[in-house]
């Protein structure tokens, strides 16, 4: 089968590799698609020592089963689904106190073991024990599916910081999580939902968004526009997803 192997810092390469067996207990999946990570996308700048090559990368997919182990009752061959990709023990004090994503002993896909940038993916028996992989709905999309594990990043971040009804909430940065924020910001009953980005095409793409105002920050102070936006009462809650150090200073 194709892959996307990462080789090392910069070099990422489609090649032909095996295609692995189905896992003992667990679900093989064919690929329908593979969205791309930051943490993906930031090998082809610096070493992450997690990633240790070669290695199959990718985690935000949408794939069917092609194969199940004979012990596996909960999905079927050709069920549609996606996965919660780091898989915690379920057996360490942090995993009893439900912070599996601080597990010492967590298997991430794509980074310990094959990840989804591939035409089939295996998924082991113990994700499957721990509830990470998940049916995806009928009527939503491949495309949108494979990013329900960033989205469950920016839905933990909103309950932190309590996003909800009547509430301003101001976003910096309209990449991918920060288009992903405003939606949901405005699922989630914001009042007011404003987006801040600095440049182009990310500045035309947000203005597409169900948003009340988009702030150019290479041509406004987005704090003074802010508070002339809220009569100078300012946002209830503020989300920085850029990783410039001025933003989340701001
Ligand atoms: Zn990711
Ligand atoms: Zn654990």
């Amino acid at each position: 089968m194709l892959a996307a192997v990462y080789q090392g810092i910069g070099k990422i390469k489609v090649e032909e590799v095996d295609k692995p067996p189905l896992p003992l207990g667990g679900l093989l999946v064919k690929v329908s698609c593979c969205a791309i990570c930051g943490t993906d996308y930031k090998l082809l700048i610096t070493e992450n020592p997690r990633f240790k090559p070669p290695l199959i990368i990718g985690h935000e997919f949408v794939g069917r089963v092609v194969e199940k182990g004979a012990e596996v009752t909960d999905f079927q061959v050709g069920d549609r689904l996606t996965m919660a990709t780091t898989i915690s023990c379920g057996r360490c004090e942090l995993c009893h106190r439900g912070l599996g994503n601080l597990c010492e002993s967590r298997i991430c896909v794509g980074t310990d073991i094959p990840g989804a940038m591939a035409e089939y993916l295996a998924i082991p028996a113990l994700a499957l024990q721990r509830g990470n992989v998940l049916k995806v709905p009928d009527g939503l999309s491949d495309e949108a599916a494979a990013l329900s594990e960033p989205l469950g990043c920016a839905i933990n971040a909103q309950l932190i910081a309590k996003v909800g009804l009547g509430q301003t909430v101001l976003i910096v940065g309209a990449g991918p999580l920060g288009c992903l924020h405003a939606e949901l910001a405005r699922a989630s009953g914001a009042l007011k939902v404003y987006l801040t980005q600095r440049s182009e095409p990310r500045l035309s793409l947000a203005r597409k968004l169900a948003v009340d105002a988009v702030i150019d920050a290479s041509a406004h102070d987005p704090v003074s526009e802010v508070r002339r936006l809220t009569q100078g009462q300012g946002a209830d809650v503020v989300i920085v997803t850029a990783p410039n150090p001025k933003a989340q200073e701001e």
